[in-house]
């Protein structure tokens, strides 16, 4: 059968390595000019932000060449899997915006992985260990020594067989006997000298119930899902790089229908993050988050309620490209693609996160003008909206200064400022709390003739802030979050210390009292928003009402705002490290 080759795109922009290899093997028409790839989670937890990288490599790569990629559950070790973690997965890579070809579980392949097995026997290319863990591993040397072989290898295929179904039959304890490949007790990859295949354990398995009483390694069964499926290109992290060839010498020794070869590439990393599930899990369980989508976590469903879009997503995985050596991003990439993508679709409006009382004394009671605010310069087609403006407004408390250094462009005594889309406005007095020695309240004047923001005099101001009516004004809770690790390498920790000391202990602000225009009650949970000069915001998915939103934020802006008013910049400079 000649196999559709699909051409690659014309490529201007370079190809990663792993690219450039599956494009040489379709053209010389390797695995008959088939590129089949698959995603194979274990479902022992959350996907996170490694996994996204590793779904939209297989995945593009079947885009890019034609093919196909599968969801693979590579659910071996039952007694740390569950029908939840099954169920999230498959949410999030569809979430992610890719469609798998065909869904697979490991456990469907148990039957056929067993068959292999009694293959390997026949072939006196396994033998049942009597060895308990302990035993095995003195046996089996170090780098520098060679291992010694296990009494046992010696057993007759017979032997070994009758011995292997009465595993299977759940005739002996946990930890009884193992199944093992006869490799080279003197190779010096550990990986090859004699390794587990099968190991008991009477543990009931979230699809195949009491079936099984044995269950098979991830290095013996990986492979073999790999040629069961018809894989082409097994994609893995370059930890398993010397476990490559076990992973040939499996697929090598079994009668499997198809040949997959394991191409390596580097995990990623991102700074002040971790992205372990066994990490991750430790996180939840601790309650140091309040779940596996906690908005500060790097899980896909913790980044879909911080606001992040798959499409940003996506794209920080192009970005970073895909390494052969290991390295750490900084989660200014993350950052950057998602403010790229949230510029061109969120609307804008005005919230003030810390509300400090403005009264515009020459403003008329009861007057209400509605103002035109633009919802997305980016977009003209996103149009405007009207605001309403009153006496009585709030601005951020840190718009306002008593005693203001030259170069403070916002609000101060007896200076004049812009408010955003409506007047220009001087300040006259304020109030003290005599308690607490804080500004309470700023009355100002406002000049008529500047509504929509300029003077028609010609006389300009140098700062614009932004506010919101009192009146009008909803209240909503506003989360700010920061980076959940204090440290930028959190897993980089003295000897004897636990990841944990990094945690940041100020990673989550709650703000109560914000004050926000009108228009923002109506958000839909889930939708983003750019709350001007603060940043990127999401109505949370979970927590919002109808009417009443919560609202988390996704990212600050870019320090633009501080740069042209010469605030002190609060955003925190990080590095990578490559
Ligand atoms: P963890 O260490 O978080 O448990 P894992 O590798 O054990 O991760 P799996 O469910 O076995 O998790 O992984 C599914 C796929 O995702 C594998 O192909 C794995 O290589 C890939 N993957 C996991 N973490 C990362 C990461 N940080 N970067 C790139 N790929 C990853
Ligand atoms: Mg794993």
């Amino acid at each position: 059968m000649s196999a559709p080759h699909a051409t690659p795109e014309p490529a201007a922009e370079r190809l990663h390595f792993i690219e450039e290899r599956v494009q040489a093997d379709v053209a010389q028409g390797r695995h008959g000019g088939r590129v089949h790839t698959r995603f194979p989670p274990e479902p022992n937890g959350y996907l996170h932000l490694g996994h996204a990288k590793s779904i939209c490599l297989n995945f593009s790569l079947t885009q890019r060449f034609g093919g196909r990629c599968n969801l693979r559950f590579d659910d071996t070790n039952p007694t740390t899997e569950s029908v939840e973690y099954v169920e999230s997965i498959q949410r999030d890579v569809k979430w992610l915006g890719f469609e798998w070809s065909e869904l697979y579980f490991a456990s469907g392949f148990f039957e056929a992985i067993y068959e292999f097995a009694e293959e390997l026997v026949r072939k006196g290319l396994a033998y049942v260990c009597d060895l308990d863990a302990e035993a095995m591993r003195e046996l089996r040397g170090t780098l520098t020594a060679p291992g010694k072989p296990s009494p046992f290898r010696g057993r007759s295929v017979a032997e070994n067989l009758d011995l292997l179904r009465r595993m299977r039959a759940g005739e002996f304890p946990e930890g009884a006997r193992t199944l093992r490949a006869k490799i080279d007790m003197a190779s010096p990859n550990m990986n090859l000298r004699d390794p587990v295949l099968y190991r008991i354990l009477h543990a009931d398995h979230h699809r195949t119930g009491s079936a099984w009483r044995i269950y098979p390694t991830y290095d013996y069964a990986h492979p073999l899902c790999d040629a069961l499926e018809g894989i082409t290109h097994s994609i893995c992290t370059l930890e398993f790089e010397n476990h490559r060839p076990l992973y040939d010498w499996v697929r090598d020794n079994c009668s499997t229908p198809h040949k997959p070869e394991q191409i390596e590439f580097a995990r990623l990393n991102v700074t002040y993050t971790v992205l372990s599930k066994r990490k991750l899990l430790r996180l939840v369980n601790e309650k140091h988050v309040s779940g596996w989508d906690d908005p500060r976590l790097p899980t896909l469903s913790g980044l879909r309620r911080r606001g992040y879009t798959p499409s940003a997503l996506r794209t920080f995985c192009e970005r970073i490209g895909v390494a052969k050596f290991n390295s750490t991003i900084d989660v200014v990439q993350l950052e950057n693609a998602l403010r790229d993508d949230l510029n061109k679709t969120a609307p804008r409006a005005m919230a003030v996160l810390r509300p400090l009382r403005l009264v515009i004394e020459n403003f008329p009671d009861g007057q209400v003008d509605e103002l035109e605010a633009v919802n997305n310069p980016e977009d003209p087609a996103a149009g405007s909206r009207k605001v309403p403006f009153s006496k009585v407004l709030y601005i951020e408390r840190d718009d306002f200064r008593v005693d203001a250094p030259k170069d403070f462009f916002r609000l101060a005594p007896g200076k004049e400022v812009r408010l955003r889309y409506a007047y220009f406005v001087t300040a006259k007095s304020f109030t003290l709390d005599p308690a607490t020695g804080e500004v309470t309240e700023v009355v100002c004047t406002y000049d008529p003739a500047t509504r929509g923001g300029n003077a028609p005099d010609g006389r300009k101001v140098k700062g614009t802030i932004h506010w919101v009516s009192a009146a009008h004004a909803v209240n909503a809770p506003v989360r700010l979050y920061d980076h959940l690790f204090a440290a930028e390498f959190p897993e980089e920790v003295p000897e004897g210390q636990d990841f944990l000391v990094n945690l940041n202990p100020k990673s989550l602000e709650l703000l109560s009292n914000a004050q926000l225009e009108p228009s923002l009650a109506r958000l839909a949970a889930g939708s983003s928003v750019q709350f001007e000069r603060h940043g990127y915001f999401v109505a949370d998915a979970l927590d919002s009402r109808p009417g009443a939103p919560v609202f988390n934020r996704s990212v600050a802006l870019r320090d633009s705002w501080a740069k042209i008013e010469k605030k002190p910049a609060n955003a925190k400079p990080a590095s990578g490290r490559k």
